[in-house]
């Protein structure tokens, strides 16, 4: 069987994008109890964008700090409950921020009308009911999470989306001015998410020419941005960025992650490491998996002076590397991707565990 990709439904691309926000909404305003709710980047309080964000008196407006934690299901419940309480069910949640924000957004829009608890629907094709319109603002590039069928949430007992057709934004606006106050670090690991999800997507038995035809077009830009003659922040480089994100998603959903991401979440579930941090952290390690992709990586690295961390796995306990490797292997699609059909056969946990010993 085929997927059946359910894809953004309305996209608008450009700089000064944002300021069409107000239209686009305009019209929803007459559905459910005619509010909207907010969910914006701490980051953003009390800057400049912060006063173009068309809220009016009705609406919520929600600035939430994303470094501390990854979003979690119970703060999704919260805003749900909280909302519902105060003002009932509104005509529609806005998420301005990075991955975290377009979960949360994605996530919440989906509780609000479906029952109960949100670790009830973490997986694939759980959730019932179609969510309230839901509009995504990225303002980082490089997850793909604007354009993913999935929510990711850390719950009480796994990390996992909620993953359906539902979960999809019904509007993206796409506006590469919001990146330029991104911080280099951040800009280059959230950025590396792209070039990985583009090479994942290639190496693997679900790679087909749909993920082809995206993923080779953010492979591109990707050289790019990284190791182009402009490479760098600036604002030929956040436009292509953007669109790099938005393309290796895409290639991305029609095929496959692998290995390094598989190994990522062991990182991310067990020690806290941020996604597209751990994703670096791993990729360095994985050259019988990604070839010359990792040569270009640890040219990347060197061109923008990142310095990754070496012998992480010193501090580490048997125990810790053990529940990383479960948390990997119970990742099977991802391993069946990378490795073949008959991946149980050739692989287990002692191989994942010598992976993490590398790092
Ligand atoms: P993020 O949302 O966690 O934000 C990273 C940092 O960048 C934060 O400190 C934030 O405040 C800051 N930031 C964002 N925009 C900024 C701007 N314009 N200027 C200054 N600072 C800014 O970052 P992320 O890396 O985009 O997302 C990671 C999250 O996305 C993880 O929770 C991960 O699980 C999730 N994710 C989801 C998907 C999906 O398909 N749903 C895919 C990959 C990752
Ligand atoms: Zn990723």
């Amino acid at each position: 069987m085929h997927k059946n990709f359910k894809n953004i439904e309305k996209i608008v691309y450009g700089r000064g994008a944002f300021n069409q926000m107000d239209d686009i909404l305009d019209p929803i305003r007459t559905r459910n109890d005619n509010f909207f709710v907010f969910v914006v980047d701490a980051y953003f309080e009390g800057k400049e964008l912060a006063t173009r964000i068309p809220v009016r008196p009705e609406d919520v407006l929600l600035f939430i700090d994303v470094d501390p934690k990854e979003p979690t299901t119970d703060q999704i419940d919260e805003l749900r409950d909280s909302v519902m309480a105060s003002k009932g069910l509104p005509s529609g949640i806005v998420g301005i921020g990075g991955g975290s924000i377009m979960d949360i957004a994605k996530a919440s829009s989906l509780m609000f009308t479906n029952e109960g608890t949100s670790p009830q629907y973490q997986g694939l094709d759980l959730i019932k009911n179609e969510g309230i319109y839901h509009l995504g603002v990225p303002t980082i590039s490089g997850t793909g999470a604007e354009c993913s069928m999935t929510a990711v949430l850390s719950g009480p007992e796994k990390k996992l989306g909620l993953k359906c057709e539902y979960t999809v934004f019904n509007q993206v606006i796409l506006d590469p001015e919001l990146t330029v106050s991104v911080p280099r670090n951040k800009w280059f690991y959230t950025a590396m998410d792209t070039f990985i999800h583009c090479v994942e997507s290639k190496c693997g038995i679900n790679y087909n020419i749909y993920s082809k035809a995206y993923g080779d077009t953010a492979l591109e830009l990707c050289k790019e941005v990284f190791l182009g003659d402009n490479s760098g922040q600036n604002t030929e480089i956040d436009e292509k960025l953007m669109m790099a994100s938005l393309f290796g998603g895409l290639s991305l959903t029609y095929s496959e992650v692998g290995a390094c991401h598989s190994l990522s979440y062991g990182l991310s579930v067990v020690l806290g490491m941020k996604h597209c941090y751990a994703n670096c952290i791993a990729f360095k390690h994985l050259k019988e998996f990604y070839g010359d992709y990792v040569a270009d990586f640890e040219k990347m690295i060197a061109h923008h002076n990142i310095e990754l961390p070496q012998n992480l796995s010193k501090d580490w306990t048997e125990e810790q590397i053990t529940q990383m490797a479960e948390v990997s292997i119970n990742l099977p699609f991802m391993w069946r991707h990378a490795i073949g059909e008959d991946w149980e056969n050739k692989w287990g946990l002692e191989d994942i565990k010598a992976l993490y010993r590398r790092m």
